[in-house]
Parts: structure tokens; C-alpha cells; sequence
């Protein structure tokens, strides 16, 4: 028999290190992020009569796309001589960098808006040392003060607004090309402070490709939907809980140069979606990620014929959003009766 040594997992920098602006002598703060399996959804494709990918960017390093982003930005901060790096987050960023900063023995500092963070990134963000300041007040409003402190302090501000997350964050487009063999229709992706779909398509017009981008936002906190900042932002999906995104206008252009929309989805339709694909396709992602899949089931393929999902998250994540959704457990006595009853019934 022969069975190939197991390689080293390549870093995403190395990986792509030609399209991205780091230098061979240039430190590197990895943890194996980026080459996320990309999964073929029998069942949805069925439905909605199209061949439909779902690329699982919760299989990244804390479970999230922005892993992608974050090895780019704390190298950059570490290359910079940064001692600090922070972030304002619904969560996913700041558990990110405060496990870059751990593993770059950098400071990490998160600031999260108060009781609305889910339980699985704020006990990764304290796992990893980062100090966690809860703000009494929403996503915008912290972002609006991280920018203001990143400005007077020697401090890396790690959010999107930094153009290194963006470049790290386009080599998902990459990969999809490369397991797709150069051939996608349309992308369907959630849509918060759209950094993301701003990062896509970046990477999908530098490698000549045009997919149409769909993106997709909670009704309740669909302010690029509606053409107005909302000043109450209120969904389930507590990652795209978001009323003023920092790359609306980055969006907008993406959404036009590629033929594409971007389009709200109800609470309802979101959940919906998040139970069906862990039922029916055994992928369990976060309930922001299952707006892309909310989205191409309430607006269908429209003529695409191979379309791929961004699941931008892990459905561990959320485990209260997930209890929540999920059925009953069965209470049995330790008898063979009982425990035929609740087997076979
Ligand atoms: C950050 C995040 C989003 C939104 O991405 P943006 O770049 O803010 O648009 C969607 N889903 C999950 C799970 C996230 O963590």
C-alpha cells in the first residue's frame, strides 16, 4: 500500500503569495486558513434547478471567512511593528484576531456591542486573551469609535476598513475558480459590512472573471436594500446585524459591474434555509451564513447554471440560535421497552 506522507497545510499567504503583497523575507502569522472544501448541495440544486456549491468557509482556522482577511492584516500589523491590534465586531472578526494576535504574541483588544454577541465567538475571543470591552451601543457605533482610537494611538485597526483583510479575503474567489475549473454563474453571499462581496469580487475580476454577485442582507438590517442607514439594526443573523456597512459604495459598484442584485431576506427565510441545510445537506453553518442560501431559494437560480453559496461561518458558532431551531431531545428510562418505544415510535 502507499500512502502519501500528510504535507504541511500551506498557508493562505503561501498559497497565493503572487497575488497578494507579501514578500518572501516578510513574517508570516498563519493558522492553516484559506483551501476550504467546497461541497456539491444535491438536494438544493434540485430545488432550484441549477448546480449549487456551498464553499465552507466555516472549515477556516476559528471558524469563520475572516481568518482569510485576519492572517493578512495582524502579518501586515507585525511587519508594521504594530503591539496592538483591534476591531470592532459582531463577533467573528473579533475572534479572529484575537487568535492571530495570540499566535503573533501581539495585544488583542475587541470591542463587541453589549449582550449581542453569539456564545461561541465571545468564549473564543476570551479563550484567546483578547481584552473584550462590551460597548452599550451597536456594531456602527463601535466601529465609528475603533477608527477614531486607531488614528491617535499606535494601534492596528484589523476591521475591513484595512485593505489587507480585503486582499486575504478575495483569494476565496480564487480557490472557487480553481475547484470549479474557471466556471461560475453567480455567487450568492451574505452581506453585512460588505467587505465581503467588495473582496469577491475584487479577487474574481483580477483572476478575468465575471460572476454575477448576489448578496444578501436580513430585512430587519438591509440598509444598502432600502438606499438608508438603519439605525436599529435587528436579525437573527447576528453577524450581518449591520445598519451603516463601511463598503456600501464598494458594494454597489460590485453589484453593478457583475449584473448582479442585492436583496433582502426575512428572519423566517433565513432560518428556514439554516435548518434545511443542515437537515437535508449536513452542513451545519451559522444563521447569517444561510442568508445566501435564503436568497438564491426566495429569487431562484435566474438562468445561472452552476452556482455557488458562501457559508461564511460554523454553525457551532451559535449554539443558542441553533437549540432554538432544533427538535426535542427524547427523556428515556434505562429499560429494552422504553428504549424500543424511543427508537422505533
Ligand atoms: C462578517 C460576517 C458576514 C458579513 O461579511 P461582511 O464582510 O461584513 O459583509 C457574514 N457572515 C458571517 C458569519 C460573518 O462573520
Amino acid at each position: 500500500m502507499n500512502i502519501p506522507a500528510p504535507t504541511r497545510s500551506v498557508s493562505l499567504i503561501e498559497r497565493f503569495r503572487d497575488r497578494l503583497p507579501f514578500s518572501a523575507g516578510d513574517p508570516i502569522v498563519t493558522l492553516g486558513e484559506g483551501s476550504t472544501p467546497l461541497v456539491l448541495a444535491e438536494r438544493l440544486s434540485e430545488r432550484v434547478g441549477a448546480e449549487v456549491h456551498l464553499k465552507l468557509e466555516g472549515l477556516n482556522p476559528t471558524g469563520s471567512f475572516k481568518d482569510r482577511g485576519m492572517t493578512c492584516a495582524v502579518s501586515a500589523a507585525l511587519r508594521e511593528g504594530a503591539q496592538t491590534v483591534i476591531c470592532a465586531s459582531t463577533g467573528n472578526t473579533a475572534a479572529s484576531a484575537a487568535a492571530y494576535a495570540a499566535k503573533a504574541g501581539l495585544r488583542g483588544v475587541v470591542i463587541i456591542p453589549d449582550g449581542k454577541i453569539a456564545t461561541g465567538k465571545l468564549a473564543q475571543a476570551l479563550m484567546h486573551g483578547a481584552r473584550v470591552i462590551a460597548l452599550r451601543g451597536n456594531f456602527d457605533q463601535a466601529l465609528d469609535l475603533v477608527r477614531q482610537l486607531a488614528e491617535r494611538h499606535p494601534i492596528a485597526l484589523v476591521n475591513s476598513v484595512n485593505e489587507f483583510r480585503l486582499q486575504g479575503q478575495k483569494t476565496a474567489a480564487f480557490e472557487l475558480l480553481d475547484d470549479l475549473d474557471g466556471r461560475l454563474d453567480a455567487l450568492c453571499i451574505p452581506v453585512g459590512n460588505a467587505g465581503n462581496i467588495t473582496a469577491y469580487w475584487k479577487g474574481f475580476v483580477e483572476a478575468g472573471s465575471a460572476p454575477r454577485m448576489l448578496g444578501f442582507q436580513a430585512a430587519g438590517a438591509a440598509p444598502i436594500v432600502n438606499g438608508a442607514p438603519v439605525a436599529e439594526p435587528e436579525t437573527v443573523a447576528s453577524a450581518i446585524r449591520i445598519g451603516n456597512p463601511a463598503r456600501w459604495e464598494e458594494a454597489i459598484d460590485a453589484m453593478r459591474a457583475s449584473h448582479g442584485a442585492i436583496r433582502a431576506v426575512t428572519d423566517d427565510e433565513i432560518l428556514s434555509a439554516y435548518r434545511l441545510l443542515a437537515a437535508t445537506e449536513g452542513v451545519f453553518c451559522e444563521p447569517a451564513s444561510a442568508a445566501s442560501v435564503a436568497g438564491l431559494i426566495k429569487y431562484g437560480a435566474e438562468g445561472a447554471e452552476r452556482v455557488a453559496c458562501v457559508l461564511t461561518g460554523h454553525g457551532l458558532k451559535d449554539p443558542d440560535a441553533a437549540l432554538e431551531q432544533a427538535g426535542a431531545v427524547l427523556p428515556c428510562e434505562p429499560q429494552l421497552r422504553a428504549i424500543e418505544r424511543a427508537v422505533l415510535g
